[in-house]
C-alpha cells in the first residue's frame, strides 16, 4: 500500500504491539548492560501514543509523527525518550504536510529522525547506541532509493539494515549512554536501542 496516513497510524499500532510483545526482551537486554527500564519506558509511552491516536484525527503521516513525539517526549524518560521524541519530531517535519511519503520522502524522514538522534545524542556509529541501527538503515535505504525501488521496497532495505546493525552492537563496547560505564563488561551484550530500532523499523514495513 501507499505510505499515506492510514500506514502511518498502522505503524503506530503495529509499534506499540511489536514493543508489548518484547518488552521483556528489551527489558532483560538493559538489565544486563543499562539499568532494566528500556522495555518498560518504550511499552509506556506507546501505550500513550496510542490512547492519543485513538482519540484525534489526522490528514497526513507527518501529523501522526508528531504525536508520536509529543507523546513519548512526555511520557518516556529517560535517554531513550527524548532521542525517539527527536526522531519522530524531525521526521514530521521532513515529511511537512504530504499526504503519501515517496521513496525519496521516506528517504528524508529516515534521514531526519537519524540526524535528531545524532544532534541529542552525539553517538556514532560503533559507539553501540540506537545510531548504529538508525545509521545503516538510512544508508540503505538512500541506495534502495537511488536505485529506483518502491518506497515499500525501501522501508524493507531500512528495516533489514536495521536488524543486522542492531546484531553489529553485540561485540562492541559502549561509549555512550549508562552501558559506557561497564567497559569490556558491556561486550556480548545487544545495545537494547539498537534493538528496538529494528523492532519499530520493522514494524513499518509490516504496515506498508
Ligand atoms: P536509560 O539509559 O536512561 O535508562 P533507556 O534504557 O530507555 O534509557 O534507553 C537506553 C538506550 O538509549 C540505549 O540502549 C541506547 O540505544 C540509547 N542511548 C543512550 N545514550 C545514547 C546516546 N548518547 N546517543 C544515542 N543513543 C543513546
Ligand atoms: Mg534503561
Ligand atoms: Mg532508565
Amino acid at each position: 500500500m501507499a505510505l499515506d496516513t492510514a500506514w502511518a497510524l498502522d505503524w503506530v499500532r503495529r509499534t506499540a504491539s511489536t514493543i508489548d510483545d518484547h518488552r521483556a526482551e528489551l527489558v532483560t537486554l538493559d538489565r544486563e548492560i543499562g539499568d532494566g527500564d528500556h522495555g518498560e519506558n518504550l511499552d509506556r509511552g506507546f501505550r500513550a501514543v496510542v490512547e492519543a491516536l485513538d482519540s484525534g484525527s489526522f490528514d497526513s503521516p507527518g501529523a501522526v509523527f508528531k504525536v508520536v513525539a509529543t507523546k513519548l517526549i512526555s511520557t518516556v524518560g529517560g535517554a531513550a525518550g527524548p532521542l525517539f521524541g527527536t526522531a519522530y519530531l524531525k521526521a514530521a517535519q521532513a515529511a511537512g504536510d504530504a499526504s503519501e511519503l515517496d521513496a525519496d520522502t521516506l528517504v528524508a524522514v529516515l534521514t531526519a529522525a537519524r540526524d535528531g538522534v545524532v544532534s541529542r545524542g552525539k553517538a556514532e556509529v560503533g559507539d553501540k547506541t540506537m545510531v548504529d541501527a538508525w545509521t545503516p538503515a538510512v544508508d540503505a535505504a538512500a541506495t534502495a532509493a537511488t536505485a529506483g525501488e518502491a518506497p515499500e521496497r525501501v522501508l524493507e532495505a531500512a528495516a533489514d539494515a536495521a536488524a543486522t546493525g542492531a546484531e553489529s552492537t553485540d561485540p562492541l563496547v559502549a561509549r555512550k549512554g549508562r552501558a559506557s560505564y561497564l567497559g569490556e563488561r558491556a561486550v556480548g551484550h545487544r545495545d537494547p536501542g539498537a534493538q528496538s530500532t529494528a523492532y519499530i523499523l520493522r514494524a513499518a514495513v509490516d504496515a506498508a
